[in-house]
């Protein structure tokens, strides 16, 4: 920036609009819904600015209608990658050198194109693609993302702002460049707001991104790129290619201009990369950044001075919304024995009052699960907490694939504090429970922090002020978004930063300076106005 510090408008969260019965933003909603049902597209991959289509072709369907299609997509050969990169390092010359209110202008104005012209679209794309309800899509789709965009802007500012020292005789210039080389995305099915803001973050500091997005999201990830490329995002800044993971992944951390991960997804698939990164690290010019956001094993612990009825609607929304497809999602809770009654009662009348079906009849609370992958897995745990002792199923348990992949919100009730499903990640509308007795609330808490690998979120709930400072302390490390009396769901960009450690990964917090300082490699620049000319210091004589 030549000629004036700029100031970026101040950033606010996007209003939820409600899409209440006869309310125009739902007939709009809707409109786009059936337009995009009831016909088919073809999504190319975008390369270097160019539409790419193979031949090489998959289908989409909506999980809720796996025999129906909504269009097809191209996926990527091994030299389609290679052109992918030079086009990213080509492009680079020119965008890493842009000023930055230039990138910053592109990224606002995607934001505003998603909360005015594509906002019916963008959302019902997520509804048709990941069965989303329309609050689901609401949240994600059209307001999380308009967040990232808006808020990361103001922290970038924030970040150039913050200078070094400097004396009368030395200036001390802090420039953040962008990382030499190119960015890698890879974003997972279930958040549309995910997919956009992985490429765009790293490419609003600068970088140039490859942005591989998830096999079930293409549907949805097509509208993304449609608000990028309307808001100026050059050509090589974010290209978007798709097919086998596993190829497109090892063709770029071969090159040796790969410079950064920005993934979220499962655990394993996150180790691998990591692992294939160490393998070829003696090939990069530059050391990758990695960062990894990963599973989840959330859990709500609720004491005995715990509201019974709070905590019974934490679990209903925070297992199962969404299908409990949120790496957030509880997924594992511990309650006192002597509210468990209470909690038990408003669970199962909640869970029997959902209605399962078509995100298109908006009274629909739950919609399918994504895939038949994910499907087949749920039902395999949900038939052997049927068959298992030490469990039982207190509520849903039933599932069926025949038009859309359809499980049952499940509640299932367990002895063993370590049963399977207390640490293995499901992805889906099951939750475990677990009863402790009145007098067990510090090893309880002990015992949340020791049963999973992973640490990502939780909550707990009392009244009893030293109960929830016990909680505080003791799950310290058991997650990196830590909820009290609230559900362990639904954080909100600028307001709780989201991310996790141990094995949910490397805690960047999207939605906040952190995560954007990963994408700089900061060049201190020290001017000396007056230079020394004698080499001999005072003390010499
Ligand atoms: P996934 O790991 O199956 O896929 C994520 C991405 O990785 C996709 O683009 C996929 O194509 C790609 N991928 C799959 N195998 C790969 C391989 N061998 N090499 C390279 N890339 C590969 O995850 P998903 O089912 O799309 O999403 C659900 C997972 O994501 C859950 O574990 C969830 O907890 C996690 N998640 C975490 C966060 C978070 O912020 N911590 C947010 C959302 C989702």
């Amino acid at each position: 920036m030549g000629k004036g510090f700029f100031e970026v408008p101040i950033a606010v969260n996007e209003p939820i609009k409600g899409y209440a019965p006869g309310s125009p933003e739902r007939t709009k909603a809707l409109d786009a819904y059936k337009k995009m049902y009831n016909s088919t597209i073809d999504v190319p991959m975008y390369i270097n600015g160019e539409d790419v289509k193979t031949g090489n072709i998959d289908t989409m369907s909506p999980p809720h209608d796996h025999q129906h299609i909504v269009g097809t997509y191209h996926k990527a050969e091994k030299k389609n990658i290679d052109t992918a990169i030079l086009g990213a390092l080509e492009a680079r010359n020119t965008w890493a050198n842009t000023p930055w209110e230039q990138r910053a202008a592109i990224f606002l104005r995607a934001a505003e194109l998603i909360a005015g012209p594509y906002r019916a679209k963008i959302n019902a794309a997520t509804m048709v693609a990941q069965s989303k309800t329309i609050h689901q899509a609401e949240i994600d789709a059209a307001c999380e993302l308009i967040d990232f965009l808006r808020f990361n802007v103001q922290f970038m500012t924030e970040i150039y702002a913050e200078q070094p020292e400097s004396t009368s005789d030395a200036w001390n210039r802090l420039e953040y460049r962008p990382l030499e080389g190119f960015i890698y995305a890879i974003t997972p099915f279930n958040f549309t707001a995910i997919a956009g803001n992985l490429p765009a973050s790293a490419a609003l500091m600068g970088n140039v991104v490859i942005w591989k997005p998830s096999d079930s999201q293409v549907f949805s990830a097509k509208i993304v790129l449609d608000v990028f490329k309307e808001a100026g995002v050059p050509p090589g800044v974010i290209q978007m290619v798709m097919g086998d993971p596993i190829m497109i992944t090892d063709t770029i951390l071969a090159s040796p201009d790969f410079s950064g991960i920005h993934f979220t997804g499962s655990t394993n698939v996150f180790k691998n990369i990591w692992q294939k990164i160490g393998t070829n690290i003696h090939n990069y010019k530059t050391y990758p950044r990695i960062v990894g956001e990963t599973g989840g094993k959330d859990f709500i612990v609720a004491h005995k001075t715990a509201n019974p009825k709070q905590v019974a609607t934490a679990i209903a929304r925070g297992a199962f919304e969404f299908q409990g497809q949120k790496c957030s999602a509880a997924s594992r809770c511990y309650v006192s024995k002597s509210i468990w009654n209470d909690v038990k009662n408003n669970l199962v009348n909640d869970v029997n009052s959902f209605k399962m079906g078509s995100p298109e009849d908006m009274s629909n609370f739950i919609t399918a699960v994504i895939h038949e992958g994910s499907f087949d897995k749920l039902a395999s745990y949900i038939d052997q907490a049927k068959s298992d002792d030490n469990a039982e199923i207190i509520v849903g348990g039933n599932y069926d694939k025949s038009k859309g992949y359809f499980i049952e919100p499940t509640v299932i009730l367990t002895k063993d504090p370590n049963y399977t499903t207390m640490f293995t990640e499901l992805f889906g509308p099951v939750v475990t429970i677990f009863v402790f007795e009145d007098d067990h609330w510090e090893e309880t808490l002990h015992l949340v922090d020791k049963t999973s690998e992973y640490a990502l979120t939780g909550a707990v709930f009392s009244e009893d002020r030293y109960a929830l400072e016990l909680g505080v302390k003791i799950l310290q490390n058991a997650a990196g978004n830590f909820y009290i009396n609230d559900k362990p769901t639904g954080a909100v960009v600028g307001q709780q930063p989201f991310g996790g450690a141990r094995a949910s990964g490397t805690n960047d917090k999207a939605g906040s300076k952190l995560n954007l300082y990963r994408w700089v490699s900061p060049r201190m620049i020290k001017e000396t106005f007056v230079t020394p000319t004698n080499y001999r210091y005072p003390f010499l004589g």
